[in-house]
């Protein structure tokens, strides 16, 4: 994985990481601009279900998306589609 670091805005890349339990994982980063050199912790975590699973595990408790998150979503998918195309070469005017 990816981050930018919040000090120098580069890239940093992840060194490590452990799962603090199903729905949860710690992410270690290192900053890849060489005179910046920042690390930091960051969380990474399932937030919401988007669509049920076909293949649901006893215990495991995900809130659903509510219908207005969902058309949100959609909305925001379709307009970065349509930025996507808009910045492919020989679309633009
Ligand atoms: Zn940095």
């Amino acid at each position: 994985m990816a981050f930018t670091c919040p000090h120098c805005e580069q890239v940093s890349y992840t060194r490590t990481s452990r799962y603090l339990s199903n729905l949860t994982q710690e992410e270690y980063f290192q900053c890849s601009n060489l005179t910046c050199g920042h690390t930091f912790t960051t969380y990474r975590y399932v937030r919401e279900t988007l669509c049920p699973p076909a293949l649901p595990k006893a215990g495991v408790s995900i809130p659903m998306a509510t219908k207005q998150r969902l058309s949100e979503l959609q909305h925001e998918l379709r307009r970065k589609k349509l930025e996507n195309q808009l910045e492919l070469p020989g679309l633009t005017a």
